[in-house]
């Protein structure tokens, strides 16, 4: 069958960067499953998918705007070091969850580390990049009724773990 709405798909991926760099792959987490038409994916990135059935293969490329936003400087903060307290060792690398000024959860990302400052980056890891998917589609079945009214993809043997 061919991809469309109320359906689970899943695809073997490879995800680039604009500079070729691979970030991701099915190689390492396995497959991309998801139920189409349920918003799990990026919109641009399942609008490509509509249509297509097992055994295509499509590579779509993203522009910031349509993946991850550009990156936002003013989401980028210097905080003192003593805000971390009984952190022993930060790392560039590191995530912490911070508030941002309206309460709202938000991940930050650790840049930068000197002995008075950490320099945290809310952005997603992603802001900014141009990406490239190439995907090859494995399988498209219809969604079963519990898929359809949870939202999302379950497992090959119908396993819900949400
Ligand atoms: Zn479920």
């Amino acid at each position: 069958m061919k991809i469309q709405k109320n359906c689970v798909v899943s695809a073997n991926f490879r995800l680039f960067d604009g500079s070729g760099e691979l970030l991701d792959s099915s190689d390492s987490g396995g497959p991309l499953t998801y139920l189409h038409g349920a918003e799990e994916l990026l919109p641009d990135l399942e609008a490509a998918l509509a249509g297509h059935q097992a055994g295509d293969k499509l590579t779509v490329e993203l522009t910031p705007q349509q993946a991850f936003g550009e990156h936002d400087p003013s989401l980028v903060d210097k905080a003192p070091r003593a805000n971390f307290p009984g952190i022993e060792h930060i790392e560039p690398g590191m995530r912490f969850q911070t508030e941002m000024d309206d309460g709202a959860p938000m991940v930050v990302t650790v840049t930068d580390v000197d002995d008075q400052w950490v320099t945290v980056d809310g952005n997603h890891e992603l802001a900014g990049k141009h990406l490239r998917f190439e995907l090859e589609v494995c399988s498209v079945r219809p969604a079963s009724g519990d898929e359809i009214e949870h939202g999302h993809a379950h497992g090959p043997d119908g396993h819900c773990d949400h």
